[in-house]
C-alpha cells in the first residue's frame, strides 16, 4: 500500500479471506449481523488453539470504521488482523495471543464505508464520504447512557436532530450495526477493546458521559502510555474522553459500564487540513477523515495497539472487576 491506496470492499474482504487461510486453523471469520442494506457484519478470531467455540479465555475486541468515512480505521483493523494471523507472529503478538483471543470487526458501518469508497470515484461538485449509517445514525451516539448519567446540551455530544451528523437515532440499539455488535460484546464480554477511529492523533477513554474519572482511570493511563511507547513515528496525546468533548451513549461507555471493558479509542492520523491542495479536499471530503498517506499511519500504529491491548488485559486481570 502507498500514498492514496485504500482497499474496495471487495478487496479487503479477499485480504481478510487471505489472511484467516493463513493463519493454519488458528482463526475464523463470521458474519454477526447485518447494515441497514443488508451488508454483512464481518467478526474475524484469532485463537491461540484455533477452535470455534468461544473458549474460556480472556476476550480482547478491536472495533474499526464505526463512523462510514473513517476508512483508515478499517485499514489499521486489516494489519492486525494480517500481524494475528501470521504463521510466525513476533513475539509481541505471540505474548497477547497466548493471554487472550482477539476479535477484530474491521468495519462496522458498511454501508456508509462503500459511500466514502465511492465518494473517491464521484464526479459531482462535492462527493460526500458519510459518517452516518444509511438511517442518518452516529452509530458512536446510539448506544445506552450509563446508570445515572443525563443529556448534554451539546449536540456533539449526541442529538435527536436528524439533520445534525451527531444524531443518536430513535432509541438504544436502533440500528442493526449496533445491535449486531452488542449481540458479539455480550457473548465475548471482552477484557479490553480498542475502537479505531479518525482523526486527531488523541487516545480517549471513558469516561466520555461523565467528568468525574472512572475507577479504571490509571488503568487507561497505562494503556495509552503502553500505545504512545509502540508508535514509531508520531506519537498521540491521551485523555478522559469526557473532558476532549463529551459523548452521551458512547461505544466506550456502554462497554466499561457493562463488562469493565478496558475500551479506548484511537484517533488515529492528523485533521484532513492539510490534504487540501493534494487530493481536492473540498470536492472530495474522504480526504478530511483520512490520511493521504495510509501506509505510513498503519505502521505507525499497528504495534501500539498490539501493545494497549496487552497492558489492558493485563489492567484487567490484575484489578478484578
Ligand atoms: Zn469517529
Amino acid at each position: 500500500m502507498g500514498r492514496y491506496d485504500y482497499h474496495s470492499a471487495g478487496e479487503l474482504d479477499a485480504a481478510l479471506d487471505a489472511a484467516v487461510r493463513g493463519a493454519s486453523g488458528r482463526a475464523n471469520s463470521r458474519v454477526v449481523g447485518e447494515s441497514v442494506r443488508r451488508l454483512p457484519i464481518r467478526a474475524i478470531s484469532i485463537k491461540s488453539d484455533g477452535g470455534d467455540a468461544p473458549t474460556a479465555r480472556p476476550q480482547a475486541m478491536v472495533v474499526a470504521n464505526i463512523h462510514g468515512n473513517e476508512v483508515i480505521g478499517s485499514e489499521l483493523a486489516l494489519a492486525l488482523v494480517e500481524d494475528l494471523c501470521r504463521d510466525q507472529p513476533a513475539p509481541a503478538v505471540a505474548r497477547l495471543l497466548a493471554g487472550c483471543d482477539v476479535t477484530v470487526v474491521p468495519v462496522a458501518n458498511p454501508d456508509a464505508r462503500e459511500a466514502s469508497m465511492a465518494s473517491l470515484s464521484g464526479s459531482g461538485l462535492v462527493n460526500w464520504a458519510p459518517r452516518r449509517n444509511a438511517h442518518g445514525v452516529d452509530l458512536n451516539r446510539n448506544w445506552p447512557f450509563p446508570g445515572g448519567v443525563v443529556d448534554n446540551w451539546l449536540p456533539l455530544s449526541g442529538t435527536s436532530n436528524r439533520r445534525l451528523p451527531w444524531c443518536r437515532g430513535p432509541a438504544p440499539f436502533s440500528e442493526p450495526e449496533t445491535a449486531a455488535l452488542a449481540a458479539l460484546a455480550r457473548e465475548l464480554r471482552p477484557a479490553v477493546l480498542l475502537n479505531l477511529h479518525s482523526t486527531g492523533q488523541i487516545l480517549t477513554y471513558p469516561w466520555s458521559s461523565r467528568a468525574a474519572p472512572s475507577a479504571d482511570a490509571q488503568g487507561f493511563v497505562s494503556m495509552a502510555a503502553a500505545f504512545r511507547a509502540h508508535q514509531t513515528r508520531w506519537s498521540y496525546r491521551a485523555k478522559q474522553s469526557h473532558s476532549w468533548y463529551p459523548i452521551i451513549g458512547s461505544s466506550n461507555d456502554w462497554f466499561h459500564e457493562s463488562f469493565g471493558t478496558m475500551a479506548m479509542t484511537v484517533e488515529i492520523a492528523p485533521n484532513g487540513a492539510a490534504a487540501a491542495k493534494d487530493a481536492g479536499l473540498l470536492r472530495r471530503p474522504f480526504w478530511a477523515a483520512n490520511p493521504l498517506d495510509p501506509a505510513a499511519h498503519i505502521e505507525n500504529d499497528r504495534g501500539a495497539c498490539i501493545a494497549a491491548l496487552a497492558e489492558g488485559l493485563t489492567w484487567r486481570q490484575a484489578n478484578g472487576h
